[in-house]
């Protein structure tokens, strides 16, 4: 019911226009209908063209209402469309392989030094904490 409301508001507008210069054109007539002569005529004229600019003028506003929403639910279509495009890419890929080093150390404990001062995990060969530099 909701959908496309730019455009619906857009042909609001049109009819409203074309409803407003119809209007004004018949109550133009009918007042011209109540004076004589070329004061009818001119009543008739002055009536019909203030009724159709008023009628424009508000149209116009609805309408550029319209064309306001339509272009703005369009962008906001094209930006869930970019949305799901970003979403349905793959993720920038993470380095999961672990530093050699650090896997070498948590699997053999035999071969490890842990540091008194810090308790950080060090070579057996090193004679200083890879970490805060104490002596092992
Ligand atoms: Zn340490």
């Amino acid at each position: 019911m909701f959908e496309n409301v730019g455009g619906k508001i857009k042909a609001v507008a049109l009819a409203f226009f074309w409803l407003g210069c119809i209007g004004g054109a018949l109550g133009g007539l009918v007042t011209a209908a109540e004076v004589d002569g070329f004061e009818g005529l001119l009543s008739f004229v002055i009536i019909t063209a203030i009724s159709v600019f008023l009628s424009w003028l508000s149209s116009l506003l609805l309408y550029g209402f319209g064309e306001l929403i339509e272009s703005s639910s369009f962008t906001a279509s094209e930006m869930e469309k970019l949305n799901e495009k970003t979403k349905s890419a793959p993720p920038p890929s993470v380095q999961t392989s672990s530093a050699p080093v650090s896997h070498f150390y948590s699997a053999s404990e035999k071969n490890v030094k842990v540091c008194k001062n810090c308790g950080a995990k060090n070579d057996k060969s090193s004679s200083k904490c890879r970490l805060c530099d104490a002596s092992l």
